[in-house]
């Protein structure tokens, strides 16, 4: 039931009941209030009290709540804003003759409504502020108002009006429903997007962002024109100013109501941020966004320039058309660095581009246009964004490799506005900035309504300090001058001696620089603004980079060429073409943090390690059927980190191979087939590994276990049979933490006396007896388990008991990843009589071992001789003894002891915000995260983990689920791993944890 204020008129309430009907007929997709007649058929009636007449009127309910409310403002839900907007006021042209109202939400009359009130804002910096607004709606607005169209428009879509389901995780939050058609006002008809904008706005890192999703969806409805396009922005200013203008007023007047002024900080506040961006940045992203040409009169540059190619000087001494140039390969993927690349290290940069010069006989290196770069990685490369910040990585200019003190020359004729030392450490150094003007193409045209010539800029970056001395801002240059010398590292922001060219159609609002990469969501923007170099230079190279395929291309061409059996993570997959460290980078060159990659132990693309193996690899690499030296040091360094007996290695090539040759060792060893694991575990891919492997043979596709093994439950004490707390299945009251290991190991007991025979399953049959226990020394894919104290002892008294063999798979935990000792069988004081190696060993290269004692290699030495092709060559070993010493060199091990400590309390102090995490655990770099739905009752939530780790991924944070139930998070990254990167971490999951999806 809606009361109108007394002062509203009868026809414009009229006008709200019409407006509400015709959008009810819309067939829109979305609901409105739908006036409900009176018994007798009227859709207002009065009613009076002592002192007035009101009009009353009965609407119907509108579903959803108000989006301000669920904090469900995703770019999905804004772009469907914009299309809301756009239909509701297409819908509403079909009104004829709106009655005139004067309203303060029209925009037409809100510059001289804002002047008039403007003493109301208290503060002289406020009102300086909204000034400015006004002084731009006056330059953009006011000299085109005649050319914007006029319609009737609702002129209210913000989040107070918005009507949303939030949604969940897996259905995108939707528009339910859009309220109050009490602003309707017939008006310029853009105004509608620019208040949906204004409001949606608020509280975001990048507004202008938020802008560009509403004005997307807007224009896949309705086409603004050119004009409607260039005043957009400053009508979304304008609209924030009269807000808080109205607002301060309206405080003035009763100061009581605060519904009258609740949007006014947000408004303030965004006013400021928007005060400090660029506007003509900000229009020409809406204008892409409207899916215009982002920057006008960029076509008409571009023309001009080819056009004056013919004329144009060199650009550098020798000039670079005329001497052998070479393309040099810059991109995230290229292979063109060598592998051993650090871009900020100029003595090393330097030295690979300048030895390819001279090899290449090339006087001058190319880097290109439009190239997407890895390494622009300080904090200033980084563009704020409302779901995940970007990394500016896309190159707009044209790089130009030569010897430190090489003349740079203008091509053109110009004046210099600018010689600048921008002498942050990567920035351009000395940087001078030339303008030119040239004919306009067709500019003879008498009929044209363009300008006759063109206006625009030359940038010269990396120049030498000799530079601002001689050339001077104002100063006039003709075609082919010298103005500037490149400049030689540190001076040149410590790079490797070159010119970055670049052209430049509009300086926004840069004087003396200009962004040299921009982020690849706003590239179209940015290529239009700086065009094409190579239009004006005409250097004979490629001088653009070639775009990559589509990932939807290459995932097609994968399924096509690979088997299905191998699945692609995450619901967004990543194409991801570098690694450095602990980061991966996309074709995009944005940057993950990879907490999953246990394998790259001592971090992606190890400079030490892709230098060892080019060097052997171009020494010889064979079989191992030849003495060689290689093997001996790698074996030394290998066994002396294990305690005797174990002296002895088989090098093989996964682990899958080194877990069947120890099956096979210790069958042979003991003369008997049968083998004991634990539940949950992996051990392999092979077939008898894989029947080693319950998380195999009991999953999908899976035949279940062989009569020759006998599984044992997973000691976990948080979910297992036992769990000395009382709440374990088979708890007893005795059971208490420290006998939790000795309850668990007696299963261990069970299974090899099953196998020797002594239960007396066999009857009369030769038992198959037990060779061996499978173990990893901490459970991986059993959901990151630490094992409980006593457990590994008592089971391994029961293994030699049964004359049995104890294997530790130290696959996944070995190396110093739990921190506290090189193996994780070591915390347990037991030695195993097999280890197997993988994973890490090799950091990536397919390296793995078996190491063993002299009497079970003895053993196996039966005759039939053990030979692996690839098992031991020296380039397996040459990288295997290199991880030991980077290990050892960077103090990996202490690392993983003290960084995981770190990311340890971190995560269990996000156990005191989020119910739904159960259990934090683990060792060093090995971690778990254990989901469950109550924590009293522990039952797993394999969602919440799964759609933890989607969310993170989207934040740039890799992590993966695992354990019996999946839902377990695991942590496991390259051991480089920083303090800084356990908080992201920590960071990513706090926010995450808290979004509106958790719980629902
Ligand atoms: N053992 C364990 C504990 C493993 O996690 C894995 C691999 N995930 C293997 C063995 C098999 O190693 P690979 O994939 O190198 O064959």
């Amino acid at each position: 039931l809606k009361i109108a204020n007394e002062l509203e008129p009868p026809e414009l309430i009229d006008l709200q009941n019409a407006m509400l009907s015709t959008l009810d007929g819309a067939g829109l997709r979305v609901s409105f209030p739908t006036p409900i007649p009176a018994a007798d058929g009227s859709l207002t009636v009065e009613i009076s009290d002592a002192d007035a007449t009101y009009i009353a009127r009965l609407l119907s309910f509108v579903p959803g709540r108000p989006l301000d409310e669920v904090h469900a403002q995703t770019p999905g839900l804004e772009t469907e804003l914009g299309r809301l907007v756009a239909s509701v006021d297409d819908a509403l042209s079909s009104l004829e003759d709106p009655p005139p109202r004067g309203i303060v939400w029209d925009p037409r009359g809100a510059v001289g409504l804002i002047r008039a009130h403007l003493d109301a804002v208290g503060d002289t910096a406020d009102r300086e502020l909204v000034g400015r607004v006004l002084d731009s709606a006056e330059r953009d607005v006011a000299p085109i108002a005649e050319r914007l169209p006029i319609r009737l428009i609702h002129n209210d879509a913000h989040g107070d009006n918005v009507r949303v389901d939030p949604g969940s995780f897996d259905c995108p939050a939707r528009i339910t429903g859009l309220v109050d058609c009490g602003d309707a006002v017939e008006t310029w008809a853009i105004a509608g997007l620019a208040t949906a904008c204004a409001y949606a706005g608020f509280d975001r890192p990048d507004p202008v962002q938020t802008f560009v999703n509403i004005a997307r969806g807007y224009a896949s409805v309705h086409q603004p024109g050119e004009a409607e396009a260039n005043v957009l922005f400053s009508l979304i200013r304008l609209r924030l100013a009269l807000s808080v203008t109205v607002s301060a007023v309206r405080a003035a007047q009763d100061p009581a109501n605060s519904y009258l002024t609740t949007s006014a900080g947000g408004a303030w506040e965004l006013l400021r941020v928007l005060d400090g961006t660029s506007d003509r940045l900000a229009r020409y992203r809406l204008r892409s966004a409207l899916g215009l040409d982002p920057v006008p009169g960029c076509g008409r540059v571009a023309a001009a320039l080819s056009a004056a190619s013919d004329v144009a000087g060199p650009l550098l001494e020798p000039d670079p058309r005329a001497v052998p140039t070479l393309m040099i390969d810059l991109s995230v993927g290229s292979g063109d660095d060598g592998g051993t690349f650090d871009p900020t290290d100029h003595t090393q940069f330097n030295r690979l581009i300048f030895d390819r010069m001279r090899d290449a006989g090339a006087e001058i290196g190319i880097g290109r246009y439009d190239e997407v770069r890895w390494w622009y990685t300080t904090d200033e490369f980084i563009a704020p964004g409302n779901e995940v910040d970007e990394w500016r990585s896309v190159h707009i200019g044209l790089d130009l490799f030569a010897p430190a003190g090489t003349p740079v020359r203008t091509p053109l004729a110009g004046r210099v506005v600018s010689v600048r030392n921008n002498d942050d450490r990567l920035d351009y150094g000395p940087t001078v900035v030339v303008e030119h003007e040239l004919p306009a193409p067709n500019g003879d045209d008498p009929g044209a309504r363009e300008p006759s010539t063109v206006r625009f800029r030359t940038l010269y970056g990396h120049l030498s300090g000799r530079t601002l001395e001689e050339t001077a801002e104002g100063q006039d240059v003709q075609a082919g001058d010298i103005i500037a010398w490149l400049g030689a590292p540190p001076e040149n922001g410590d790079w490797a001696p070159h010119l970055h060219f670049q052209i430049i159609v509009d300086p926004l609002d840069y004087v003396g620089t200009f962004p040299g990469v921009a982020a690849p969501s706003q590239r179209d923007v940015w290529l239009a603004l700086s065009p094409d170099p190579n239009l004006l230079l005409s250097i004979p190279s490629e001088t653009t980079a070639v775009r990559p395929r589509s990932m939807a291309d290459v995932e097609a061409e994968r399924n096509r060429r690979l088997g299905p059996s191998l699945s692609l993570s995450y619901r967004n997959h990543l194409h991801i073409v570098r690694g450095r460290g602990s980061r991966l980078y996309d074709v995009e060159g944005q940057p993950y943090l990879d907490c999953v990659n246990n394998v790259t132990h001592v971090g992606h693309a190890h400079p030490r390690l892709t230098e060892v193996a080019r060097r052997q690899m171009g020494t010889l690499n064979t079989n191992t059927r030849y003495l060689h030296e290689t093997i001996l040091a790698y074996t030394d360094a290998l066994t002396s980190r294990f305690p005797d007996p174990l002296s002895v290695c088989f090098l093989v090539c996964s682990g899958t191979e080194a877990n069947e040759l120890a099956l096979r060792m210790a069958r042979t060893h003991a003369g008997k087939t049968g083998a004991v694991v634990v539940d949950g575990a992996y051990h392999g891919n092979s077939s008898s590994v894989v029947n080693l492997s319950p998380y195999k043979f009991d999953g999908p596709g899976g035949k279940g276990v062989r009569p020759w093994v006998r599984v044992v439950p997973m000691p976990d004490p948080f979910r297992g049979l036992y769990r000395g707390d009382g709440t374990g299945e088979e708890d007893t009251p005795d059971d208490v933490p420290e006998t939790l290991g000795a309850r668990y190991a007696a299963h261990v007991g069970t299974a090899l006396a099953s196998l020797n025979g002594d239960d007396g399953m066999y009857g009369n049959a030769k038992p198959l007896g037990a060779a061996a226990f499978f173990c990893e020394s901490l459970l991986s894919c059993g959901g990151q388990i630490p094992l409980p104290s006593g457990y590994l002892a008592e089971a391994v008294e029961r293994v030699r008991n049964a004359e049995a063999l104890y294997v530790a798979d130290e696959v996944q935990v070995g190396f110093g990843r739990v921190g506290s000792h090189f193996w994780a069988f070591e915390e347990h004081g037991v030695v195993p009589d097999i280890v197997t190696l993988g994973k890490p060993i090799g950091n990536g290269h397919p390296l793995a071992a078996v190491v063993t004692t002299p009497e079970i290699a003895a053993s196996f030495a039966n005759g039939m001789e053990y030979f692996n092709t690839y098992g031991g060559n020296p380039v397996s070993c040459a990288i295997g003894l290199e991880v030991l010493r980077i290990i050892e060199d960077e103090g990996l091990q202490e690392n993983a002891l003290r960084v995981g400590a770190h990311l340890e309390a971190g995560l269990r102090d996000l156990m005191t915000r989020h119910d739904s995490i159960g259990d934090v655990r683990g060792r060093g770099l090995f971690l778990g995260i254990e989901f469950v739905g109550h924590r009293g009752r522990r039952d797993p939530d394999a969602g919440t983990a799964s759609k933890t780790v989607e969310r993170m991924r989207d934040r740039g944070v890799l992590l993966s689920t695992d354990g019996p139930d999946h839902n377990v998070i695991k942590i496991k990254p390259p051991m480089v791993f920083s303090v800084a990167d356990a908080e992201l971490v920590v960071e990513g999951l706090d926010d995450v944890l808290s979004e509106a999806w958790v719980g629902r």
